[in-house]
């Protein structure tokens, strides 16, 4: 089937080609991309997805082609145009398209894509039984902060995963967990939620932000601080975020069992928490009428 694309300012489906060779994102990898959750036709966390968006956009130097009104319309008419309630929007800004050269032109126009999905979200089940990862080396560039395209040593890392039996990989460097290869990564130990602390070794996972602000807000301690790899013989419990798995429990790495194997009670209060954050952003979301 094919799904509703924006591109460049008009609305098409994905059957049509757009893109020309010569676009940067194509050639260099040149581009930052986004991809946000909706449900019940309604976009989940949509401002925090746009304010990353734009951060990144301007630590590379990719001139943004909207505001934030207009980001809101754009977005609200592509999910009103979907043929399905529930799915993830995949944005992506790439510099523009340019005769190939590594030098590029000032003030290019960017070419923005912009296209849903339909997406089968964690059910119940899935939920509680969490996922295995396996640890890797972190090949990454050392940006990995801004949300770019390059991807090549995360994919490459994940297949590694998958070969291994496991649902995602953890991203090793200097002894020191960073993150997942799609994911942010906490663990639990002795009450305490820690996580790796914003720099650039790591993606600002919007779930992650979320996460952290309802931990806070429920008197759960916090503590944003790297995490040995040593250490994770230690832990009680553990679980990663992203926008696609949302709080989701690990219940093993390496093949090592994570505390009773089971969903711990600080990850299953995070996913009640965050279920209700979803929720309740995107309610405001509507009624602020921005989306
Ligand atoms: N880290 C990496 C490397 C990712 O690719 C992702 C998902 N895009 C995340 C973390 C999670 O980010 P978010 O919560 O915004 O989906």
């Amino acid at each position: 089937m094919n799904d509703v694309l924006y591109f460049n300012g008009r609305f098409t489906t994905t059957a049509e080609r757009v893109l020309g060779v010569e676009d940067r994102g194509f050639q260099f990898g040149d581009a930052l991309y986004e991809v946000f959750k909706f449900s019940g036709r309604k976009a989940i966390f949509l401002a925090d997805h746009y304010r990353r968006l734009e951060r990144g956009l301007a630590e590379v130097e990719i001139r943004s082609p909207w505001d934030e009104s207009r980001f809101f319309a754009v977005m609200r008419e592509l999910i009103e145009r979907t043929a399905f309630d529930d799915g993830i929007v995949y944005i992506q800004i790439s510099r523009g398209e340019a005769e190939r050269k590594h030098f590029f032109p000032e003030n290019l126009e960017p070419t923005v894509v912009a296209y849903s999905r339909a997406f089968q979200f964690p059910d119940a089940a899935k939920k509680e039984n969490g996922i295995r990862l396996i640890t890797a080396p972190d090949l990454r560039w050392k940006r990995c902060d801004v949300k770019s395209v390059n991807l090549l040593a995360n994919a490459l890392s994940k297949k590694k995963a998958q070969r291994a039996g496991a649902d995602e990989v953890l991203l090793v460097d200097d002894g020191i967990v960073r993150e997942g290869g799609s994911s942010n990564f906490f663990v639990v130990r002795d009450g305490e939620v820690i996580t790796h602390p914003l720099d650039e070794h790591i993606l600002p996972g919007v779930v992650r932000g979320r996460a952290i602000g309802l931990a806070e807000q429920a008197g759960i301690r916090i503590d944003q601080r790297p995490i040995a790899v040593d250490e994770l013989i230690e832990i009680d419990e553990a679980f990663i975020t992203s926008t696609t798995m949302g709080v989701m429990p690990v219940s093993a790495i390496d093949g090592h069992v994570i505390g009773t194997g089971v969903r711990g009670a600080v990850t299953s209060r995070l996913q009640r928490l965050l279920d209700a954050d979803e929720v309740a952003d995107a309610a405001v979301t509507q009624a602020s009428s921005a989306v």
